[in-house]
């Protein structure tokens, strides 16, 4: 796979996609995480004098809606919000805009633009094709530029017009496609938890979070490669009613019990259930909090993972050399429910040597939240994208387009 140090851009114009999709309020950037993350390929390019053409898309646009509703996800999605800080972190380069995705503005801007210079195009998605890969925009994007890296990474797992139909379109032109920094980092690790070396075991896996169902492809993969898998979180409930245990009024996804059962069972005690719960009287409004065994008495919910299971947990983590972490293992948002994830975190700050990812976008702003960031060798940046990753043995289609 092509780098981005690899290419010759010196006067070329290179087309980046990046992963732009910040968090926005009322046009206020909340967190610039992405944008940092996509500066050293940004930089590297300007260093070595090629003029950057920067796409991404940020937020999420319906085209099933009425042409009002469409214009006002335009509105709250516009790129140009990102500009003067994007101008801030680049204080040495010329930072533009084009407020067209698309024609002459955009071929006009492109034109304009010289090397050490960067240009910031609007929303890919206020193109309807770019979702639907439309092969007519992708060749169009494609045409601007000559070369095309990419380091969108929490984009990967999706093949739209941008991050598939482009740098299709560019190799079947004989155009250069690489990956960038970002990209490069997150294959590496991720790559490290799929293709397992011995050295790497005992290798445990931790997993939590909501549903079942949005998890059994992850689950399914890492039993194949995990000596041990940890579950937590409310999907822990599924498994727990699968077999037979009392869960009263705890999530369930009844559609998902035969799987959690065959699972469990050809597992062969690899896959380890919470054996104690912090359980309140209902989700919203409880008035009476309190730590139960095995079952949850009828009328009660379970909130988080108990302290036994927590100690047990964390005596496996410790006798590991390789952790996987997806989902929180418990309600972390609410602080009485997030004592479950933060000694799961501890418990990895306290593993010497071992190497330690975690995955999943509310799993990565819970550590982030209770500061155990740099305990991890590696948290992604991608959410969806992570999982994907893990699921589909180091694939994605947006990465494997610049491999193949
Ligand atoms: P990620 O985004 O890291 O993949 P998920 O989206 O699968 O994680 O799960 C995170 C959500 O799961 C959080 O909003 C958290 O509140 C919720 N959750 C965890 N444990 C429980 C529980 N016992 N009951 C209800 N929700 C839970
Ligand atoms: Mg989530």
């Amino acid at each position: 796979m092509k780098l981005v140090s690899d290419l010759d851009v010196k006067g070329k114009k290179v087309l980046v996609r990046v992963d732009f999709n910040v968090p926005l309020k009322d046009g206020v950037i909340r967190d610039d995480n992405r944008m940092v993350q996509a500066l050293p390929t940004i930089k590297e390019l300007l260093d070595k004098g090629a003029a950057v053409i920067l796409m991404s898309h940020l937020g999420k646009i319906s085209y099933k809606k009425t042409p009002e509703e469409i214009e006002e996800a335009k509105k709250k999605n516009n790129m140009v919000f990102l500009v003067n800080h994007l101008q801030e972190l680049l204080p040495k380069n010329d930072v533009s805009f084009c407020p067209d995705t698309r024609g002459e503005k955009l071929a006009y801007f492109v034109d304009m633009l010289k090397p050490g210079e960067v240009l910031l195009v609007q929303n890919t998605r206020y193109e309807k094709g770019e979702e639907k890969n439309d092969s007519v925009l992708s060749q169009e994007w494609a045409s601007i530029a000559d070369a095309f890296v990419m380091d969108a990474f929490g984009s990967a797992h999706r093949a739209h017009a941008s991050t598939y139909g482009v740098p299709e379109a560019m190799k079947a032109e004989g155009k250069p496609v690489a990956v960038g920094f970002l990209v490069e980092k997150e294959v590496e690790n991720l790559t490290r938890c799929v293709e397992v070396k011995p050295e790497d075991r005992p290798y445990v896996a931790i997993l939590g979070g909501f549903k079942v169902s949005d998890k059994i492809k992850v689950i399914d993969s890492l039993l194949k490669k995990c000596d041990k898998i940890l579950i937590g979180g409310a999907m822990a409930y599924t498994f727990k009613k699968a077999l037979g245990y009392t869960v009263g009024t705890s999530p369930v996804e009844s559609d998902q019990l035969d799987y959690a059962k065959k699972c469990f069972e050809e597992a062969k005690g690899r896959i380890l259930l919470p054996v104690d719960s912090v359980v309140t009287n209902g989700f919203e409004g409880w008035t009476e909090k309190k730590v139960v065994g095995q079952d949850i008495p009828e009328g009660y919910e379970g909130m988080d993972i108990g302290p036994e299971t927590a100690k047990i947990y964390a005596s496996e983590i410790a006798k590991s050399k390789m952790v996987f972490w997806n989902g929180p293992m418990g309600v972390f948002e609410q602080s009485d429910f997030a004592v479950g994830t933060i000694e799961i975190c501890k418990a990895i700050a306290e593993l010497k040597g071992a190497f330690t990812v975690i995955g999943g976008g509310d799993s990565a702003a819970a550590v982030a939240q209770f500061g155990y960031k740099d305990e991890f060798s590696h948290v992604s940046t991608g959410g969806g994208a992570s999982l994907e990753m893990i699921e589909n043995d180091g694939h994605l289609p947006g990465i494997d387009i610049i491999r193949g």
